[in-house]
């Protein structure tokens, strides 16, 4: 049992780790796929990225032109 738990710890440590690191990984892709996701305009109906748009009364536009 000993020599089991001994040759067993270091392989589950190593399943620990590299779960850690895959999960770490795919939940930094996840965090970027929703950054890069695009609206979309309510007047013109363009698609764009919320950092550049315009909110106006809780809507976002695409541009200035479009809010007003
Ligand atoms: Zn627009």
């Amino acid at each position: 049992m000993g020599v089991l738990l001994r040759v067993l710890l270091p392989i589950l440590a190593l399943i620990y780790l590299f779960y850690k690191l895959f999960s770490r990984k795919s939940k930094k892709k996840a965090d970027k796929s929703n950054a890069e996701e695009l609206v979309k305009c309510d007047n013109c109906g363009v698609y764009f990225s919320p950092q550049n748009g315009v909110k106006e009364n809780g809507k976002i536009y695409c541009s200035e032109e479009c809010a007003k």
